[in-house]
């Protein structure tokens, strides 16, 4: 392992990212300057992958980084907001030039393929630990709280398949290397539905990706809209690799695994026949009601009530 400073990882790794015409003056300096497009809102959001909580100690670096700015597009994403530049703080127990190599790579590739722009950050020694915040631009944004009682609740496409990668990626389940590739694929590079996000903004009435399993997820939109939701169960797209399990495990894991980050999102009533003439692959899986007491998120199987056995991941 070779050890370099932080101002050598900078100017090797991290300096050289391409920019665009919103960019006045990017890393190197104080602060970077930016120019947003004019009259539009701004969309910021933070998201922090600790090694060994968010992703195995040992995982390939151009995986970690693509894992790391996707998750973040998602959140852009779901505001219908489009990506404009990124800040990264990298903590890192040492200075491994593979590693970093590596990590610059699968972070410049991913950032390129959505036209983000890398602006700044900080390096820091000490447990691996890696902060993006991205920034973007909105028309219309895509709010929780804009959600009433009859719109129809849709999700951007199947579900499951990143919780049923979970224990293939933490080797605690063996499988073939097709299998094995899909589930790395699953976890490390989920598609953040920003195109999607922009096809729906004009009908859309709330959003949000699903990150931590649709019913909790849901929940969310349903609380910060005072409103209700019923929810069918056998409706819920199932991701191929969700389905390899027993039908029963794959409707537990996309109704409440977490890392699809696919959207959830409503559209009032008299909008649905024009989204469903759109074609975007969205699946109706439910509609709001009027919350009688506090707003929650009620499924149905066959008509009769369902509660999952294991609910939503909680951090802490
Ligand atoms: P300061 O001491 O003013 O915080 P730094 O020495 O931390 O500045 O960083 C120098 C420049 O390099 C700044 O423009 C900063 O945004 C950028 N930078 C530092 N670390 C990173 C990184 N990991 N990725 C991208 N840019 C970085
Ligand atoms: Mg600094």
């Amino acid at each position: 392992m070779s050890r370099v400073g932080e101002f050598d990882i900078i100017r090797d790794y991290f300096a050289g990212a391409p920019t665009s015409q919103s960019v006045v003056l990017g890393i190197g300096d104080d602060c970077a300057l930016l120019q947003p497009p004019p009259g539009s809102i701004l969309a910021t959001s933070v998201d922090t992958l600790v090694a060994g909580r968010h992703f195995p100690e040992g995982a390939d670096a151009a995986k970690v980084a693509s894992r790391a700015l996707r998750v973040n597009l998602s959140d852009l994403a779901a505001m219908g907001a489009k990506p404009l530049w990124f800040t990264l703080a990298l903590t890192l127990p040492a200075a491994d030039r593979k590693w970093l190599e590596r990590f610059s790579r699968g972070l410049l590739e991913t950032a390129r393929e959505y036209g983000i722009s890398l602006v700044g950050g900080d390096t820091t020694a000490g447990p691996l630990s890696i902060t993006v915040q991205v920034t973007g631009h909105a028309q219309k944004p895509l709010r929780r709280d804009g959600a009433g009682a009859g719109d129809g609740v849709y999700v951007s496409g199947p579900l499951g398949a990143a919780a049923a990668a979970l224990p293939v990626v933490l080797g605690e389940r063996k499988v073939d290397s097709e299998l094995r590739q899909a589930a790395e694929a699953a976890f490390y590079w989920p598609e953040p539905q920003l195109q999607l996000a922009q096809s729906i903004v004009p009908l859309a009435t709330a959003a949000i990706d699903i990150s931590d399993g649709l019913l909790a997820d849901l929940g969310h939109i349903c609380r910060a809209s005072g409103v209700s939701a019923e929810l069918d169960i056998e409706a819920l797209p199932v991701a191929a690799l969700a389905r390899e399990l027993t039908p029963e495990q794959a409707r537990e894991l996309a109704a409440t695994g977490g890392d699809d980050y696919q959207l959830c999102f409503t559209v009032p009533k008299g909008d649905v026949p024009e989204l469903e003439r759109m074609n975007t692959g969205a699946v109706r899986i439910g509609t709001l009601i009027p919350a009688s007491g506090e707003p929650q998120v009620l499924a149905r199987r066959h008509g009769q009530s369902w509660t999952p056995k294991h609910p939503g991941y909680q951090h802490f």
